[in-house]
């Protein structure tokens, strides 16, 4: 039985009785079918998307996708509930996810013809043009954080291109993967084109890699940690699978000497702390230049104390509860070990006891490689500090992880910023902004943050065949 838990409350919400083997299977042919109808890639079946065999044509795809965030929009208070009830976020955060979702929605509605459409290419004796089509049925493996928003980032882009979705989302958050599913039908999209999976915990592994090398599954995605996406990747190799990971972070947040210090310190906070800190481009080390350290100190704990702590259906609340409690007991060890290891505590550090998943909004000072806090991605209200000389420095500690997702350089001098940025790896660098991503730029990791790139043109041509036509 896979069992969802209110994070606020510990109290039971509700239970889902897991597909067995049959089912899956089942699933997966429907699915199938409704792909290859929605894409053209094979013959539909009785009863799939009326469209005839040459699947919908791009422009009914972007009809039925505007209509989603038309629907997004209309169910946002219940599905925003949804969320904070599974996971714990604060609901304006769990609403901020529903449009964010809507505005994907209506930027590749407005924007898929463009970049899908035929690129045609100067060749000598012929005619020739690249083409972008579907692929079929792509599994998606997905995590809690962001229950809403991380499926839907992949999935609009990849409706539009003309594939399907199979979708195995986090067991806590299984009342939202199921409301996805019915959410596009609502939406007016096929049955079955978007398909929700729940799956027996111990049999998740079993069966992800199973459904990897099954022939009606023709790539995957998955967005979560490290450990999974070396068994994805893993089968995704073995089975000469197209694979897109999107795993764990330790982003940068280097203040520089000239920064504006106390703008800098208030967009720390709202860098480590929203989605009470579990988001993989949340800032997770904060390297600030050794002149403005101690100022920049002062006015982040100070942010970091006034955060308002408690039940995230509260609008005066900021940071809710920890989505399970096992991430709370691995949060508290990457503190005390860090502190075992030298760090100083310089606010919180602990588990609050009553009801519910919470933890103190914590900051540990003088960390640095050889710490967990700084070494290890830490998934909750944690912001590990540490000092640099210099620049020269601040870009060491920067480079010093084996994470490389977003990065964020504070600074009065933005071409400065840029410069530092360029010596710095990561997927995405902000200068004077906290990372975001946003459906009109790319959104991915470097090292061991992850390949592959979700969002704007990068995001949609992922999972298309880049078709070459030559006509002689
Ligand atoms: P997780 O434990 O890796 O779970 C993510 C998904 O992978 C779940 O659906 C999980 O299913 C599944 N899974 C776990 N082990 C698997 C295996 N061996 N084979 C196939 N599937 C497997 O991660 P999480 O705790 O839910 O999410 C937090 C992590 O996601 C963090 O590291 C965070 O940084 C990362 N993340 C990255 C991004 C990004 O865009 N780069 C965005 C959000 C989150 P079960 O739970 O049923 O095992």
């Amino acid at each position: 039985m896979t069992t969802t838990v209110n994070p606020a409350t510990g109290e039971v919400l509700a239970r889902y009785t897991p597909m067995t083997r049959t089912e899956v299977d089942q699933a997966v042919t429907k699915a199938a079918t409704a792909a290859a109808a929605w894409g053209g890639s094979a013959p539909a079946a009785a009863g799939a998307f009326a469209v005839g065999q040459a699947g919908a044509s791009l422009a009914v795809r972007l009809q039925v996708l505007s209509r989603l965030a038309g629907q997004l929009r209309a169910d946002s208070d219940r599905l925003a509930s949804l969320i904070t009830a599974e996971m714990g976020k604060p609901i304006a955060e769990a609403e901020g996810e529903i449009e964010k979702s809507a505005l994907t929605a209506d930027y590749y509605a407005a924007n898929a013809e463009a970049i899908l459409g035929d690129e045609q290419v100067e060749v000598q004796g012929a005619k020739a043009w690249v083409s972008y089509e579907p692929i079929g049925l792509v599994l998606a493996v997905m995590p809690w954080n962001f229950p809403v928003w991380q499926v839907l980032r992949f999935a609009i882009p990849t409706l539009a291109a003309g594939n399907g979705v199979l979708l195995k989302h986090s067991p806590n958050v299984t009342g939202s993967a199921l409301e996805l599913e019915r959410l596009f039908v609502r939406a007016g999209f096929p049955e079955h084109l978007v398909t929700t999976l729940v799956i027996d915990e111990p049999e998740v592994p079993e069966t992800i890699e199973r459904l990897i090398e099954d022939d009606r599954i023709a790539a995957v995605t998955l967005t979560g940690s490290n450990r999974a996406g070396a068994a994805v990747g893993a089968a995704a190799g073995k089975a000469s699978k197209r694979s897109v990971l999107e795993l764990g972070g330790s982003d940068a947040f280097v203040v520089l000497a000239d920064a504006d210090v106390e703008a800098a310190a208030a967009a720390a906070v709202r860098a480590r702390f929203t989605n009470s800190g579990q988001s993989c481009v949340c800032a997770k080390r904060f390297i600030v230049e050794a002149p403005i350290a101690d100022e920049f100190l002062d006015h982040f704990i100070l942010g970091v104390k006034a955060l308002a702590v408690g039940d995230p259906t509260d609008r005066a609340v900021s940071l809710g509860p920890l989505a399970r409690d096992d991430l709370r007991a691995a949060l508290q060890k990457q503190v005390d070990d860090s502190v075992a290891a030298g760090a100083v505590l310089a606010a919180g550090g602990h588990s609050i006891d009553g009801p519910g998943y919470y933890f103190e909004p914590t900051v540990l000072t003088g960390t640095g490689p050889g710490m967990p806090a700084f070494d290890e991605e830490t998934f909750g209200p944690l912001a590990a500090v540490a000092v640099a000389a210099d620049a020269e420095e601040a870009i060491t500690l920067a480079n010093s992880t084996q994470y490389g997702l977003g990065l964020s350089v504070w600074t009065s001098t933005p071409d400065r910023g840029v410069e530092v940025a360029r010596r710095i790896t990561s997927g995405a660098a902000f200068i004077n902004a906290v990372v975001a991503s946003d459906p009109r730029l790319p959104f991915g990791g470097t090292k061991r943050s992850g390949y592959g790139r979700e969002l704007s043109a990068a995001g949609i041509r992922e999972f298309t065949n880049t078709r070459t036509y030559w006509v002689a």
